[in-house]
């Protein structure tokens, strides 16, 4: 996996084919729901602050 470096602006990320987007709910390859890596929160972050 490739980390963002330059390019911001692609900020959707399918889990299926690991591939980054712009823009769409979904991905146009195989109907994957996109992540958004700009407002994603980790779930193991959360977790631990919900077990305090
Ligand atoms: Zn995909």
């Amino acid at each position: 996996m490739t980390l963002l470096s330059s390019d911001t602006n692609r900020e959707l990320y399918c889990p299926t084919c690991e591939d980054h987007y712009e823009r769409g709910d979904v991905c146009p390859k195989d109907g994957t729901r996109l992540v958004s890596l700009g407002s994603v929160v980790d779930p193991l972050l959360g977790r631990e602050l919900d077990g305090r």
